[in-house]
């Protein structure tokens, strides 16, 4: 069995001049592949332990090439996934390879990956401090250094029809955001700088909770 059928995805799904260039650009192709998928699972198994994603929450993409994301579906623990569960779309949102439907949140994804060709991976989660505090702010800013260096300032958008295309924009000039009352997302030139984003964020709202839950404090 190959890599990528162990992968969980059909090769033969992919364009020809994908697939077939050579048989060394092909080998090539599906390393790479198979180590993105190995990444995206375990990134969607760190969320999932950090309590950042209850049953399905969450989803995480990143790509593939200029034509091409792999992706978390929807209906699906983050915290317990097999390769079998990834799709792969195209940068229209269909789903050109993989057995489990596609989340309706991909549009988003891809909102923000053709609004900037250089992001090339998007996590998204629900840590739960980040959560608390954007019910009473429409920017928050990090109160500790780590945060005031990394994140500067992490925009808050409303929930409503511009949802999408304000996260997007609050993406281009941050690297996370945060859905009032829903949760954040992050972007990374890779899944792991994402994830980065996500934690820098909650460790910040914690620390920013804790803060204002010290005696004397209003
Ligand atoms: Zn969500």
């Amino acid at each position: 069995m190959s890599d990528m059928m162990q992968a969980g995805f059909d090769y033969g799904a992919l364009p020809v001049e994908l697939a077939v260039k050579s048989r060394a650009a092909a080998e090539r192709i599906k390393l790479r592949l198979k180590r993105t998928v190995e990444d995206i699972i375990e990134i969607g198994r760190h969320v999932y332990q950090k309590g950042w994603v209850a049953a399905n929450d969450g989803n995480i993409s990143v790509r593939l090439d200029s034509e091409r994301l792999l992706c978390t579906p929807t209906g699906v623990s983050k915290g317990m996934m097999s390769p079998d569960d990834l799709i792969i779309v195209d940068m229209k949102g269909n789903k050109i390879a993989g057995k489990k439907q596609r989340t309706s949140e991909i549009m988003m994804h891809l909102t923000v990956y053709n609004m900037r060709p250089d992001i090339r991976a998007v996590v998204h989660a629900h840590p739960r401090h980040a959560i608390a505090l954007s019910f009473e702010t429409a920017t928050f800013v990090p109160g500790d250094l780590e945060g005031q260096l990394h994140l500067k300032e992490v925009p808050v958008v409303a929930a409503g029809p511009l949802q999408v295309e304000q996260i997007a924009a609050g993406l281009r000039n941050h690297l996370v955001v945060l859905l009032r009352g829903h949760g954040a997302y992050a972007r990374g030139q890779t899944l792991w700088e994402a994830l980065h984003w996500i934690t820098a964020l909650e460790e910040s709202a914690h620390i920013a909770w804790l803060r204002a839950a010290l005696p004397g404090r209003e």
